[in-house]
Protein backbone atom coordinates (compact mmCIF):
# COMPACT_ATOMS: atom_id res chain seq x y z
CA UNK A 1 0.00 0.00 0.00
CA UNK A 2 2.83 2.67 0.72
CA UNK A 3 4.56 1.35 -2.25
CA UNK A 4 1.40 2.28 -4.80
CA UNK A 5 0.87 5.51 -2.70
CA UNK A 6 4.61 6.59 -2.99
CA UNK A 7 4.10 5.27 -6.92
CA UNK A 8 1.17 7.47 -6.86
CA UNK A 9 2.86 10.34 -5.99
CA UNK A 10 6.17 10.28 -7.78
CA UNK A 11 3.48 10.05 -10.93
CA UNK A 12 1.64 12.97 -10.24
CA UNK A 13 4.98 14.56 -9.66
CA UNK A 14 6.03 13.55 -12.90
CA UNK A 15 2.95 14.79 -14.63
CA UNK A 16 2.61 18.28 -13.16
CA UNK A 17 6.61 18.87 -14.29
CA UNK A 18 6.42 21.97 -16.57
CA UNK A 19 3.03 22.93 -15.71
CA UNK A 20 1.96 26.12 -13.31
CA UNK A 21 0.20 24.62 -10.31
CA UNK A 22 -1.38 26.57 -7.60
CA UNK A 23 -0.56 30.10 -7.36
CA UNK A 24 -2.89 33.23 -5.34
CA UNK A 25 -4.10 34.31 -8.32
CA UNK A 26 -5.37 30.36 -8.86
CA UNK A 27 -6.68 29.92 -5.44
CA UNK A 28 -8.38 33.19 -5.08
CA UNK A 29 -10.42 32.64 -8.33
CA UNK A 30 -11.10 29.11 -6.66
CA UNK A 31 -12.64 30.49 -3.67
CA UNK A 32 -14.45 32.82 -5.15
CA UNK A 33 -15.77 29.98 -7.20
CA UNK A 34 -16.53 27.86 -3.75
CA UNK A 35 -18.32 31.00 -2.35
CA UNK A 36 -20.45 31.44 -5.67
CA UNK A 37 -21.52 27.43 -5.38
CA UNK A 38 -23.57 29.17 -2.58
CA UNK A 39 -25.80 31.58 -4.59
CA UNK A 40 -28.14 30.19 -6.12
CA UNK A 41 -28.33 31.38 -9.69
CA UNK A 42 -24.88 31.40 -9.86
CA UNK A 43 -23.55 27.96 -10.42
CA UNK A 44 -22.68 28.16 -14.14
CA UNK A 45 -20.29 31.27 -13.42
CA UNK A 46 -19.67 28.76 -10.17
CA UNK A 47 -18.34 26.22 -12.74
CA UNK A 48 -16.49 28.41 -15.20
CA UNK A 49 -14.45 29.52 -12.27
CA UNK A 50 -13.03 26.33 -11.51
CA UNK A 51 -12.93 25.41 -14.49
CA UNK A 52 -10.11 28.53 -15.11
CA UNK A 53 -8.57 27.37 -12.14
CA UNK A 54 -7.79 24.10 -13.19
CA UNK A 55 -6.82 25.50 -17.03
CA UNK A 56 -4.52 27.43 -14.60
CA UNK A 57 -3.45 24.98 -12.77
CA UNK A 58 -2.61 22.29 -15.90
CA UNK A 59 -1.40 25.35 -18.03
CA UNK A 60 2.34 24.83 -19.77
CA UNK A 61 2.37 28.14 -20.62
CA UNK A 62 3.61 28.80 -17.55
CA UNK A 63 5.58 32.47 -18.07
CA UNK A 64 2.29 33.99 -19.33
CA UNK A 65 0.30 32.38 -16.23
CA UNK A 66 3.09 34.22 -13.92
CA UNK A 67 2.45 37.66 -15.76
CA UNK A 68 -1.26 37.11 -15.15
CA UNK A 69 -0.54 36.04 -11.48
CA UNK A 70 2.13 39.46 -11.31
CA UNK A 71 -0.55 41.92 -11.85
CA UNK A 72 -3.26 40.18 -9.92
CA UNK A 73 -0.57 40.42 -6.95
CA UNK A 74 0.29 43.94 -7.91
CA UNK A 75 -3.53 44.79 -7.93
CA UNK A 76 -4.55 43.42 -5.04
CA UNK A 77 -1.48 44.73 -2.87
CA UNK A 78 -3.10 47.29 -0.83
CA UNK A 79 -5.97 45.03 0.20
CA UNK A 80 -3.76 41.66 1.28
CA UNK A 81 -1.51 44.41 3.10
CA UNK A 82 -4.85 45.72 5.00
CA UNK A 83 -6.26 42.24 5.38
CA UNK A 84 -2.74 41.36 7.34
CA UNK A 85 -2.33 44.38 8.97
CA UNK A 86 -5.95 43.90 10.74
CA UNK A 87 -5.59 40.29 11.56
CA UNK A 88 -1.87 41.24 13.36
CA UNK A 89 -3.89 43.93 15.42
CA UNK A 90 -6.50 41.35 16.14
CA UNK A 91 -3.90 39.00 17.92
CA UNK A 92 -2.81 41.93 19.33
CA UNK A 93 -5.04 43.66 20.69
CA UNK A 94 -5.31 42.29 24.66
CA UNK A 95 -1.31 43.78 24.56
CA UNK A 96 -1.60 46.70 22.44
CA UNK A 97 -4.22 49.59 22.20
CA UNK A 98 -4.34 50.82 18.73
CA UNK A 99 -5.51 54.20 17.37
CA UNK A 100 -5.33 56.72 14.62
CA UNK A 101 -3.85 60.02 14.60
CA UNK A 102 -6.55 62.73 14.45
CA UNK A 103 -4.76 64.70 12.20
CA UNK A 104 -2.88 62.43 9.70
CA UNK A 105 -4.62 59.23 10.58
CA UNK A 106 -1.01 57.05 11.08
CA UNK A 107 -2.39 54.15 12.79
CA UNK A 108 -0.24 54.03 16.26
CA UNK A 109 -0.27 51.21 18.85
CA UNK A 110 0.94 51.41 22.46
CA UNK A 111 1.17 49.08 25.19
CA UNK A 112 -2.22 48.56 27.52
CA UNK A 113 -1.83 49.00 31.22
CA UNK A 114 0.75 52.35 31.08
CA UNK A 115 -2.22 54.51 32.69
CA UNK A 116 -2.39 57.88 30.69
CA UNK A 117 -0.31 58.26 27.96
CA UNK A 118 0.64 61.83 26.15
CA UNK A 119 2.68 61.62 23.28
CA UNK A 120 3.47 63.05 19.58
CA UNK A 121 2.35 61.26 16.37
CA UNK A 122 5.57 60.09 15.29
CA UNK A 123 4.71 61.06 11.70
CA UNK A 124 3.32 64.74 12.04
CA UNK A 125 4.24 65.08 15.39
CA UNK A 126 0.17 66.23 16.43
CA UNK A 127 0.21 65.96 20.36
CA UNK A 128 -2.35 63.16 21.85
CA UNK A 129 -3.72 62.24 25.49
CA UNK A 130 -4.73 57.95 25.27
CA UNK A 131 -5.52 56.20 28.33
CA UNK A 132 -4.34 52.45 27.51
ZN1 LIG B 1 -0.12 62.27 12.88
Amino acid sequence: MKNFLSNLSAGFQKWMTGRNGADPLGLCVLAVSLLLSFVPGASLLSLAGLGYCVFRMLSRNVERRQQENAVFMSRTEGIRKKTRQFIIRQKNRKEYKYFRCAQCKTLIRLRRGQGHVHGKCPRCAREYDQNT
